[in-house]
């Protein structure tokens, strides 16, 4: 079989979901000996099918093989482990204390599996936004099943023809399809759904899992400044902006989508910039970034024909290669399409400002970011940027690689998202913290119970 054939179960997603709770019903998935057979397993297939996923998402986006390791692979591999590493520790119970009222006896908490969960992945890196929220699935002793995107259809094919082979198949399943495919299954009800893509197709997430009150973790996108302070190490700056930029043509959710730079060090910041961007393309600058798709490549050209900014880098694209020069735009117009949508694409706009007030202003008066970042030599500088601005997770002195820290959870807030995992975070948000509280039968005081004399009364109230 081929990467790029399709394999789409025929049955019915009723009768598929009913299949995977009873898997779960039975039990088998609970114990820490299948928890890290799963995850013994993704990491094999992570190693053993690195050619296999390097082919299929070279046909899908253009990657090369490399980026496919760095993007895709080695953070799902850095999950793993970790999960690995961590996961007796995380099952074990957790004791609490008892008030006076409630002594003698024993109180804690038992992480218990949710059940069965829901993971919608977005096309962007298909691996690993689809197997790292499997760690965290398997971890937790859930059964799941894994909808990739349909516009990644070569990596699709990819998780649906080797999860089963590196996982319990009965308990892990691959389901490809579209929106209608997604909602389909939605509708089955499930104990959690962990969704990774758009804030508009969050929401329908969302609403569709209303229905069936099934609680969602919604990782989504949004617009991820990153201000460069007047004290930044402005080479430092450029080159890590320019080089998490170019990843995967900007298309990655925690990308910077544009820099807010001091007035005094703007043209110094974007000549870095330009020369970085230039460096680090190569032979590639001119030809320019591979874009997923036309619908995609049109968004993003119109942004461009439409600035009100000036174009200091890049600027030109072909629509039949699919590809777009790395583009930097000084000082569009607030309103226009690159400052309104996330862009999710090599455009960076880059915009100067007066004082630390106009820049938090600015960030704050637009939806809460899934990422901030700050340049800035000064801890008291970058803390204040911090703590003034709310965003999803932040980062100083670099940008994006906080995705990477599995003891961190990552995840946004408001319009960039609900929840968050990686991690023992991942572990926590698909197991249920069930509270258990074991009393022996003595002492049993009658004046507990009524009818109520007034000393009784009046113990009560001091005791309880
Ligand atoms: P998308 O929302 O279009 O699609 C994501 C998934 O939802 C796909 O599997 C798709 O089939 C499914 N889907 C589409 N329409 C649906 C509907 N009506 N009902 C149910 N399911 C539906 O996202 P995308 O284009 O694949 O990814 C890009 C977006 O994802 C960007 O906004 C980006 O910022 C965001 N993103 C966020 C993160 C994160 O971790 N927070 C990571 C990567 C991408």
């Amino acid at each position: 079989m081929t990467l790029s054939q399709q394999i789409v179960p025929d049955t019915d997603p009723g009768e598929l979901v009913a299949g995977v709770r009873a898997i779960h019903a039975s039990g088998r998935t609970r114990s820490l000996e299948w928890r890290l057979k799963q995850l013994d397993g993704l990491s094999r297939l992570v190693k053993e099918r690195e050619s296999d996923f390097a082919e299929a998402l070279a046909a899908d986006l253009g990657r090369s093989p490399s980026e496919t390791w760095l993007g895709d692979l080695a953070g799902t591999a850095g999950e793993i482990d970790y999960a690995r590493k961590h996961l007796k520790g995380w099952m074990k119970r957790r004791k609490e204390s008892l008030p006076m009222a409630q002594r003698p006896g024993s109180a804690w908490v038992q992480y218990e599996p949710v059940g069965t969960v829901l993971i919608i992945g977005p096309w962007n890196y298909p691996v690993f936004l689809t197997l790292s929220p499997l760690v965290a699935a398997v971890a937790a002793g859930n059964c799941a099943i894994v909808k990739p995107s349909e516009l990644a259809p070569a990596t699709a094919g990819a998780l649906a023809r080797l999860i089963p082979e590196y996982l319990d198949p009965d308990a892990v399943k691959v389901v490809q399809g579209d929106g209608r495919t997604t909602q389909n299954l939605i509708d089955q009800g499930f104990d959690h759904i962990l969704f990774t893509g758009g804030t508009e197709v969050g929401r329908k997430i969302m609403a569709g899992a209303a229905k069936t009150l099934t609680p969602v973790t919604l990782e989504l996108g949004g617009k991820s400044p990153v201000i460069v302070a007047a004290d930044a190490d402005l080479a430092v700056a450029a080159r890590r902006i320019a080089w998490v930029k170019l990843m995967n043509s900007g298309q990655t959710c925690i990308a910077p989508d544009y820099v807010l730079v001091d007035e005094t060090v703007k043209d110094e910041f974007v000549d870095l910039l330009r020369a970085e961007l230039t460096t680090m393309q190569g032979d590639e600058a001119a030809a320019g970034q591979r874009i997923v798709n036309e619908g995609h490549f049109d968004r993003l050209a119109a942004s461009i024909t439409s600035t009100r900014g000036v174009i200091v880098h890049g600027g030109q694209s072909e629509r039949a290669a699919l590809t777009m020069q790395a583009t930097v735009i000084v000082d569009p117009d607030p309103d226009e399409p690159v400052m309104a949508d996330e862009i999710f694409g090599p455009i960076l706009p880059v915009l100067p400002f007066a004082t630390a007030n106009e820049a938090i202003r600015f960030v704050s008066a637009r939806p809460k970011p899934l990422a901030l970042y700050v340049f800035s030599k000064s801890s008291r500088t970058s803390d204040a940027y911090v703590s003034a601005i709310q965003s999803g997770g932040a980062v100083v002195n670099h940008v994006a690689m906080h995705c990477l820290v599995p003891a961190l959870p990552f995840g946004g807030i408001g319009d960039s998202g609900i929840g968050s995992y990686h991690g023992r975070w991942g572990f926590e948000t698909l197991s249920h913290r069930r509270a258990v509280l074991k009393k022996g039968t003595w002492p049993d005081p009658s004046l507990m119970y009524p009818p109520y004399s007034d000393r009784a009364l009046k113990l009560m109230r001091k005791v309880l």
